[in-house]
């Protein structure tokens, strides 16, 4: 296992294993099988890399695509790992040297297509040699179970039995329990250990919002992720079409992708956006497959997804490299109406119900309020239990927002009941707000009472109350027709007086929050590195990030590493790269730092000038431990508000982070702070004690909404001070 380790460091220039990679290399050693389940980006290709180069013998690779194994191909080349490639793509040629390469034992792997498998001539060169390990790249394509069934994948359990001594490994990213089966059965895996990872993707930043204003929605949005590479996901081709020419004229870096373009077009444009040569592809579903690009920063979604499975696939082409990707959805109501369309047109009734099925639990998740992978994960059978992840837009909308939303739920609710429940969302804001529409008019509902009584709020605010009331259960929406109806619930809130409670501010309609977002790496040093990087790879057309990954250039520019010791700190540099690139890329950043008169690595820069250029999660980690010590040190949580320009509720949710960390927080000053009578207080820490702490939301609840969160909060830091060993 310490070769594994020097190798890793060595040859892929990393630190330490990923979860379960060390254990799927130790079984795969020990000639054992393995199944191994784990979502894009979580590091598969070791698993079998690392034997591979351990193993005496050949590891074989199958794998569906071509450009999938020229991609692996490349990357292995570039740490100086000698590989195989036989498929029908290359030249005679080229074939006839790589065949001579595995006979003599000079490819460590064999890359090759599944339709291959089984010719003679293939068989017997492996026959005349050793093959120790056989490696089943998307073994769900085995399965006729799997969404991506491949008939020539069958053929592999035959194969298998003709080198009995070899170890097997499959991999894939989604595989169900009933495919796993499959899997497992038909590469005729006896003795084999499951691998399964979770399926949270913890470096996506999830977030929805109302779609209004689509295309200015995306402008703002690729504002904030300039000379980011990434891809907009539409509905139709039409759209992709449309929405490209709107952006190009706009002069962004842009190609289409759609079934509809010629093959050659196609493929054209799908290579310069994975060579960074366009920056942005506006793609429908038929984009994705097989591509293995690692610096995908964001993905768009200008229409909703029709289901689960595709919206987490393609989200999941952002971020393999580990780094924070932006996931935004555009939602809207007019989305479902226009998927539902499509599926009412299917014969088939058990198809249709069963994609009806899939759109509603894709609209739960964009109508979801509490933190998004909890729909998204527990999708997939496994159970998240954080209710914070931070990286979603209901994690870090505060609950200081919440308020008393009574009146305009009433008002709302009384707009359906009136209108007789027949109809969709914009009709009821329209009456709401006084619009006299030709359908309103025609209706007659000008004479409603309720007819213009919701002047005070926006149209997006009216959008934004009614997908709260519908997640609270307070409405229902016909998924077919998109009317909406009262609940059960409703007249509670209508008759009874029952309080509702949710946000009222504008809603969160440009992904502005990502403005906040400062790198946390130096962008003029990782321009240039970047630039660079890209030169470097158009002289051997290659994709830029084989080269060097994102992620590698985002540390050199926070390290600044000065020489060959500092480069190989680097993750991903190990010592082929250093060999070929290290000198370049040190002397970018030498002169760069003399230019800039920098010594130390940025974290040391930033204590010096006091720059807090930190992501967005760091720099709150940074905030609220300022307030919290500031606080500790006599500063009145009055002071510190003013301070900071916030409101008390804010510092007060900052030292309470502080004390779920573990720290002590001084009680003086605090109490003061508290409306509810003291009496009062053992029912709180009761509920804690009994729902824990992690989530406020049900404890407010809990209390019918009438303790407020400063109070929970500050009841949450006196119940955290005398229970110190109690962490979430
Ligand atoms: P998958 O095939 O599961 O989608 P990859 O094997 O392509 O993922 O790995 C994703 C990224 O993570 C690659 O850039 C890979 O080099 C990197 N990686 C893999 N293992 C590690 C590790 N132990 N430490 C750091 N990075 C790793
Ligand atoms: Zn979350």
């Amino acid at each position: 296992m310490d070769k594994a380790k020097k190798i890793l460091k060595d040859i892929f220039g990393y630190d330490s294993f990923r979860p379960l990679q060390l254990e799927i290399i130790q079984n795969v050693l020990n000639k054992k099988d393995s199944l191994v389940v784990m979502p894009t980006g979580g590091g598969k290709s070791v698993c079998y890399q690392i034997p591979a180069l351990i193993f005496e013998g050949i590891t074989i690779v199958v794998s569906p695509l071509i450009s999938l194994m020229k991609d692996q191909v490349e990357q292995l080349r570039q740490l100086g790992v000698k590989t195989a490639l036989l498929n029908s793509s290359l030249s005679p040629e080229h074939y006839r040297n790589n065949f001579e390469n595995v006979k003599n034992l000079k490819a460590k792997l064999l890359y090759i297509a599944p339709e291959s498998l089984l010719k003679d001539e293939i068989v017997n060169l492996l026959k005349s040699i050793r093959v120790d390990c056989i490696t089943v790249d998307e073994a769900h394509c085995i399965s006729e179970w799997g969404h991506d069934f491949r008939k020539e994948y069958r053929q592999l359990g035959k194969f298998r039995t003709i080198f009995p001594s070899a170890a097997c490994i499959g991999l894939t990213a989604t595989a169900t329990p009933r495919v796993q089966d499959d899997i497992v059965k038909n590469l005729n895996m006896a003795e084999h250990k499951k691998f399964i990872a979770g399926f949270n993707r913890e470096n996506l930043f999830l977030q929805v919002i109302p779609k209004q204003d689509p295309f200015q929605q995306t402008v703002e949005f690729l504002k904030e992720h300039q000379n980011q590479s990434g891809i907009i996901y539409c509905f139709s081709r039409k759209q992709v079409d449309s929405l490209h020419e709107d952006l190009a004229y706009l002069g962004y870096s842009t190609k289409p992708y759609h079934a509809g373009l010629p093959d050659d077009e196609r493929n054209r444009n799908q290579d310069l956006f994975i060579k960074d040569e366009v920056q942005i592809i506006i793609a429908t579903i038929a984009f994705g497959m097989g591509i293995n690009k690692s610096n995908v920063r964001f993905v768009l979604h200008y229409d909703l997804p029709k289901n689960i499975e595709s919206y987490y696939q393609e989200i999941g082409r952002s971020g393999r490299d580990g780094l924070r990707s932006d996931c935004l959805l555009l939602f809207s109501y007019a989305d479902i109406a226009k998927i539902n369309y499509f599926i009412d047109r299917k014969e088939d009734e058990v198809e249709r119900l069963s994609a009806k099925a899939h759109l509603s639990a894709m609209v739960k998740y964009a109508e979801s309020e509490i933190c998004r992978r909890h729909p998204l994960i527990n999708y997939f059978g496994e159970t998240y239990k954080n209710f914070d992840c931070q990286m979603c837009d209901n994690c870090i909308a505060a609950e200081k927002e919440m308020t008393d939303i009574t009146i305009p739920a009433q008002k709302f609710l009384s707009a359906v009941k009136r209108t007789g429940e027949v109809f969709g969302v914009n009709y009821l804001i329209d009456v709401l707000m006084g619009n006299d529409t030709d359908r309103i008019l025609s209706n007659g509902h000008q004479n409603l009472t309720v007819f213009g009584i919701g002047k005070e709020y926006t149209k997006k605010q009216w959008h934004m109350f009614a997908n709260q009331l519908v997640s609270k259960e307070l409405l229902n929406r016909d998924l077919e027709f998109g009317s909406i109806k009262l609940t059960e619930r409703s007249s509670g809130v209508l008759f009874k007086n029952q309080k509702v409670s949710g946000f009222i501010k504008e809603p969160e309609t440009s992904s502005k929050k990502l403005k906040q977002v400062e790198q946390s790496y130096d962008m003029e040093l990782f321009e240039l590195l970047r630039v660079k990087r890209k030169e470097l790879a158009e002289a051997q057309s290659i994709p830029p990030y084989v080269i060097f990954s994102d992620k590698a250039l985002a540390q050199m520019a926070t390290d600044y590493p000065r020489d060959e010791a500092g480069l190989l700190r680097i993750s991903g540099i190990g010592i082929n790269k250093l060999e070929h690139y290290g000198n370049v890329f040190l002397s970018i950043i030498k002169r760069y730092c003399k230019k800039k008169n920098i010594t130390g690595n940025l974290n040391k820069r930033q204590q010096v000038i006091g720059s807090r250029r930190k992501s967005r999660n760091n720099s709150q980690v940074l905030k609220h431990i300022i307030v919290a010590e500031s606080f500790n040190n006599g500063a009145s949580i009055k002071e510190l508000a003013e301070e900071f320009e916030v409101k008390t509720q804010t510092i007060v949710t900052h030292i309470a982070r502080y004390a779920n960390e573990g720290h002590k927080i001084r009680i003086e000053g605090l109490m003061e702070q508290i409306s509810l009578p003291a009496e009062q207080h053992k029912k709180v820490f009761e509920a804690f004690k009994e729902e824990g702490i992690s989530t406020m939301k049900t404890i407010y609840a809990k209390f019918n909404n009438e303790i407020s969160y400063e109070d929970l909060h500050i009841l949450k830091i006196m119940y955290l001070n005398n229970n110190q060993d109690y962490k979430i």
